[in-house]
């Protein structure tokens, strides 16, 4: 966030401790793996409650993640250390951050991503390297491999999981260009006046009280009615999109705010005869296990299929359950797991019930180099 705008670096003058869902299960997920990596299993019961999220979903990301570390990356980390906090002064500036998982020899770190991809989180995984640089300098303890060539000797390797996608982004940085980040940050952070409003607000935790978003969000206001896409440059196009999920933002930040007044005040009448105030709906749904027996009875297996549709996390959570069941009280057979959900993919396929369907989203994704544009 800092290196998109310095100023967020400021503390906030009113922090609002919101429930933010998303953040809520990225760190009860954290805190799991976390458990699973020392050798624990964590009380999956006792991390849901504490971070108010459900458990069902903590549990299914959790193992999605113990089985990439497991079959990718645990061998990467023979001197593994869990939520390493590292310090250090580069010059004026001190830098501090826990990593989630780190290796002194070779030097690598890696950050858990449970979230969906909406940053580039890069210069974070750089911040880390350069710490863990600086906390395990090139020595004669230096890990055999490399201790052949000092070049390699003082790389960082750096790895980001984004565990929803099983995708490893991997990174290898020299001495030279992690000093390099470490300058950046130094300019970032010497810079914290100046404020680079953008789409990034939406998860900054000053947004409710910083002028420069809310100047964005007036000036966005105005220009959209007017904008006329056919003949804008092509990286307008894009700052267009940003401004649109600003907006999007800043609409759902006067929603919420909206209807805390009206929880608070009652209902607000309008004069022309409308009250704006809360009304309950009440939305009818079937409880399929108790149904289950009855719509066996009363309708056949395909007019079923037309109203059944399987749930494939629901189905997924299920064949981790039965697998725990059968092995309780005895060690899983590491890959058990994930052998049992290959075959019921492999089984559905066979029977041909499984189909993809390609949906067309409009997506911001890093333009990789080498990447062209036709
Ligand atoms: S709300 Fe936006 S402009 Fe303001 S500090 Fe946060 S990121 Fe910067």
């Amino acid at each position: 966030m800092a290196m998109r705008c310095p100023g967020s670096l400021v503390p906030a003058q009113v922090r609002i401790e919101g429930r933010n869902t998303e953040a809520n299960l990225g760190s009860a997920c954290h805190a799991a793996i976390a458990e699973i990596i020392r050798g624990n299993a964590p009380d999956y019961g006792q991390i849901a409650s504490y971070w108010d999220t459900p458990r069902g979903e903590i549990v299914r990301l959790t193992e999605l993640a113990a089985q990439i570390w497991s079959e990718s990356i645990a061998e990467l980390f023979p001197d593994c250390r869990v939520e390493q906090k590292m310090q250090q002064v580069f010059g004026d500036m001190e830098l501090v951050g826990t990593a989630d998982v780190v290796c002194s020899y070779p030097r690598r770190v890696l950050d858990w991503k449970f979230g969906r991809r909406a940053d580039d989180y890069t210069p974070q995984i750089q911040a880390y390297a350069a710490l863990a640089l600086a906390t395990w300098p090139p020595g004669e303890n230096d890990f055999p491999v490399y201790a052949e060539s000092m070049s390699r000797s003082t790389r960082v390797e750096a790895y980001i999981c984004w565990v929803r996608d099983g995708e490893l982004e991997t990174y290898s940085w020299a001495a030279d260009e992690i000093d390099g980040f470490v300058a950046r940050i130094a300019r970032v952070a010497g810079d914290d006046e100046r404020y680079v409003p953008g789409d990034h607000c939406a998860i900054c935790s000053k947004k409710h009280e910083c002028v420069a978003r809310r100047q964005l969000v007036r000036q966005s206001v105005r220009s959209i009615a007017d904008v006329d896409i056919s003949q804008m440059a092509a990286t307008d196009i894009v700052e267009f999109r940003r401004r649109l999920t600003l907006l999007d933002d800043a609409v759902k930040q006067g929603r919420a705010a909206l209807r805390l007044f009206v929880q608070e005040n009652g209902p607000q009448l309008s004069d022309d005869g409308y009250a704006l105030r809360l009304v309950d709906k009440k939305i009818r749904t079937i409880v399929t296990d108790k149904a289950w027996t009855t719509l066996c009875r009363l309708f056949d297996d395909k007019e079923m299929a037309g109203f059944v549709t399987v749930g494939l996390t629901k189905m997924q959570e299920a064949i981790r359950r039965r697998v725990r069941l059968e092995h309780h009280g005895r060690e899983m057979p590491s890959g058990a797991m994930a052998a049992k959900i290959a075959d019921v993919w492999s089984e559905l396929r066979q029977a041909e019930a499984v189909e993809f369907e390609t949906r067309t989203e409009l997506k911001e994704v890093r333009n990789l180099k080498g990447y062209h544009i036709t």
